[in-house]
């Protein structure tokens, strides 16, 4: 794990760093639920599948941020609520999220008063006050894991929320369901002062970035990392240092940072993964990051992990494998 954690919080990336506490002990207490939701500071983030509901024209008229926090009366007024989760405490305010289904969403979008945005689009636009991203990412997976697990997996009866929306229960074989949170590898492999970069066939025509890939079960995060570089580009990795990680919920994965010390030269691409990969020296990362590369080619955005993983070592060189 990281020795510097300051500098590590200070990453400007997307989804973590939530203001909230989660309170999870308040979970199982029904009638501490019951008040909170009756609190006159309560919040509600409504969340239609991938889209979060915004209050937009009349703030735009105002030039104030769109904003994501509605009261329960007014969440109420926007579709029935399929399922409603605690997501934590703002200095003592609570704030919830609310899943709403398609049909509902569909009859938001005639509404000039609101704006339907995805999660990714609101973080790479920044019009959000930036606050309010971490509790969406929170609210948007958790109400997402609701909508793709409602039977059991045990014996295929339907399942009932329960602990607040943060477990679903069987009442037929009795089995608990918790949330799931998928860990997905991200790494730059590095030599010397090379490293290498691929670029998948969805990303925008200049972009190279990080190669990643789910944990397999059975697997740590380091042979996982070892794996994944050893299948989609042929090189063999020795040591493997973890650098920080990200929520992204698209749908429910945790991205775990790490810089792999490759061992071998020769990149052999597998192109059922990727369309393209190559090495890259620190000067051209740098040009890169800088918006100034001579063929435009860049790397993702500083919402994303993949850009604070390789400007750690534009920045560092082969030191992000030693601290
Ligand atoms: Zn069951």
């Amino acid at each position: 794990m990281s020795k510097e954690p300051n500098r590590r919080s200070l990453l400007r990336q997307a989804y973590s760093g939530s203001l909230l506490e989660r309170a999870a002990a308040l979970r199982s207490d029904e009638a501490k639920l019951a008040e909170l939701h009756k609190h006159g500071r309560a919040g509600v983030y409504v969340v239609g599948g991938e889209l979060i509901v915004l209050k937009a024209q009349m703030f735009k008229a105002q030039g104030a941020a769109p904003d994501p926090l509605f009261s329960p009366d007014e969440a109420r007024t926007l579709g029935a609520a399929r399922e409603t989760v605690f997501l934590g405490l703002l200095d003592d305010a609570p704030r919830f999220g609310i899943g709403i289904d398609a049909a509902a969403i569909e009859a938001l979008k005639a509404r000039e008063d609101l704006a339907l945005v995805d999660l990714r689009t609101i973080a790479v636009q920044g019009e959000v006050d930036t606050a309010h991203v971490p509790p969406l990412a929170e609210a948007k997976a958790i109400l997402g894991w609701h909508a793709r697990h409602r039977f059991c997996p045990n014996c295929s009866a339907a399942t009932v929320p329960t602990q607040a929306g943060w477990r679903r229960d069987c009442p037929t074989c009795k089995a608990e369901h918790f949330p799931r949170t998928d860990p997905v590898v991200i790494m730059l492999p590095i030599a010397g002062d090379r490293c290498v970069l691929g670029r998948s066939p969805r990303f925008p025509q200049t972009m190279w970035s990080c190669l990643a890939g789910f944990c397999e079960p059975g697997e740590s995060i380091e042979e996982a990392v070892r794996r994944e570089v050893a299948e989609e580009v042929g090189l063999a990795c020795a040591q493997v240092r973890y650098f920080a990680s990200q929520p992204w919920p698209f749908p429910s994965s945790l991205m775990i940072g790490c810089h792999a010390e490759a061992v071998s030269e020769n990149i052999v691409i597998d192109e059922s993964e990727i369309e393209d990969a190559r090495w890259f020296d620190r000067a051209e990362l740098k040009l890169m990051l800088l918006r100034q590369h001579p063929q435009q080619l860049t790397t993702p955005p500083p919402i994303a992990i993949a850009h604070h993983i390789i400007r750690d070592f534009a920045e560092h060189g082969r030191d992000v494998l030693v601290r």
